[in-house]
């Protein structure tokens, strides 16, 4: 419950002008809980862009009045963001636009590159001259620059794949053609479907594109370039199986909406089989199951269901808690998690506890929760993790950044069970992660320290902000 979702990317294009953006804004509503430090949408007016972007949930950025000054038009791109590299601020709000000598794009992107930092260096070493300290517009460039020697812009796309290593989700427009790509790995999941009356969605998840009333087609294979146009929707592989596929497992367990289906998998199923799992190798004797909201709820389910023990709401979750939440300072006597989150005291008063969340990162807010559940008057409190332990940062655009935060890197199981304040503590299993991508290839390198990609050598969110800095002293 400690970690940030990475970015959700959107794109439509439909057969006819229509409100494109208002569209846009429904998908990136579904796709909220993937960032909510920023979000934008760019509107292709007959190959000019118009656009809006800004800090702040997309109901904060976005109302009726904004929406109907962006120009009625057949394509659009937009983008929610949780900053993974690059600092929180404007400048690194997306889809990003560009100008070239051959036209203009507009990019969405969700994931992090592994190889950001040293692409980086080699264009800037060229002439290049960034304005942001994202790695969006590292692919921006690299896209760009190949744009210049290929026929067409889905032929730069391709080529581009063959330089950009790491997690990425894309979704980019020219003038006349809506483009997604899908790294060869498929760390970051990215679908598409359509409506009945033809206009096609793009979307990080499935969740979006039955939002705006379309009909999911199908996952985009990783290494897969689709490219929509007049001419229909054409499928790119050259760059597909030329790797195993990684699909972040944390997807699974945290990052996806629980309606979402990625690569053929459902995540609310395989949250329920975490819990059952969990009921089968960490049993306990309890009165009352319950999640912690809206992480843990799948798996506290499936718990419930294997070990027959009643599921109930124990945790009361503040729903109104956006970006904008302050959270109080040390000092002012006053707990941030219990602004967001209350104890029913009626469901939990005199008894025997298990609850169940998505994982424990530092600990401070497991050990507040549990408090919170203790306070409420319950005999034992019994925590159960429906992932294995961090042990590893991750590179592929979580802010899983560092093993000195990470609590599992410091603790056995049971010093972190006594730190958080709990009667006893049960971590998924690692072998027990294939179950849940049911024979979909994935990543667990933050569990297991197996990393698909180069390991690169500055992994923090502000790199290139410090890299700056420095320059400027
Ligand atoms: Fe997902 Fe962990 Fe792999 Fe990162 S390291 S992509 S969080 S499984």
């Amino acid at each position: 419950m400690d970690i940030h979702e990475e970015c959700g990317v959107f794109g439509v294009m439909a057969p006819e002008i229509c409100d494109v953006a208002s569209i846009s804004y429904y998908g990136l509503y579904a796709l909220q809980h993937r960032g909510q430090e920023s979000c934008g949408i760019v509107v292709n007016d007959d190959g000019v862009f118009v656009s809006h972007k800004d800090m702040g949930l997309v109901s904060e950025v976005f109302n009726s009045d904004i929406l109907s000054r962006l120009p009625k038009s057949n394509m659009a791109v937009a983008h929610v963001r949780y900053g993974t590299t690059g600092g929180t601020n404007r400048n690194n709000c997306q889809p990003i636009e560009v100008n070239h000598q051959k036209g203009r794009m507009a990019l969405a992107h969700n994931g992090n590159l592994s190889n950001a930092a040293e692409l980086r260096s080699r264009l800037e070493l060229h002439g290049a001259i960034f304005h942001t300290t994202s790695d969006t517009e590292t692919i921006a460039y690299i896209i760009t620059k190949e744009r210049l020697r290929t026929a067409s812009i889905e032929d730069a796309v391709s080529q581009a794949m063959n330089t950009l290593d790491g997690a990425y989700s894309l979704v980019l427009m020219s003038p006349q053609k809506l483009i997604c790509a899908r790294d060869p790995y498929g760390f970051r999941p990215l679908c598409y479907g359509k409506t009945a009356d033809g206009m096609y969605v793009i979307a990080s998840e499935s969740c979006a594109i039955k939002a705006v009333g379309a009909e999911v087609i199908r996952d985009v294979y990783p290494g897969e370039i689709l490219v929509f146009s007049k001419a229909g929707v054409e499928s790119r592989r050259e760059h597909c199986q030329k790797k195993d596929k990684k699909l972040c497992i944390f997807e699974y367990i945290y990052f996806a909406r629980p309606d979402s289906v990625i690569d053929g998998v459902s995540v609310h199923a395989s949250r329920i089989a975490a819990g059952k799992i969990l009921a089968r190798t960490h049993p306990v004797d309890a009165d009352i199951v319950i999640g912690a909201p809206d992480s843990g709820l799948d798996a506290a389910l499936g718990f419930s269901q294997e070990s027959g023990i009643p599921y109930g709401i124990g945790l009361i979750k503040n729903k109104y808690i956006g970006r904008t939440f302050i959270s109080p300072e040390q000092g002012a006597r006053l707990d941030g998690v219990k602004i967001k989150l209350s104890a029913l005291e009626e469901s939990l008063r005199g008894k025997r506890v298990v609850l169940v969340d998505d994982s424990i990162v530092r600990g401070n807010t497991m050990g507040r929760v549990v408090k919170l559940i203790r306070d409420a008057g319950t005999k034992e409190v019994h925590v159960r993790i429906s992932s294995p332990p961090f042990l590893h940062p991750c590179y592929y655009g979580t802010d899983i950044d560092s093993e000195k935060h990470l609590i599992a890197c410091k603790h056995s199981i049971d010093e972190i069970r006594k730190i958080i304040g709990a009667d006893s503590l049960g971590y998924l299993p690692e072998e027990a992660l294939e179950q849940l991508a049911r024979g979909c290839g994935f990543c667990s390198a933050c569990f297991d320290g197996n990393y698909p990609t180069k390991v690169p050598k500055d992994t923090r969110k502000d790199r290139f902000e410090k890299r700056l800095s420095s320059i400027k002293k």
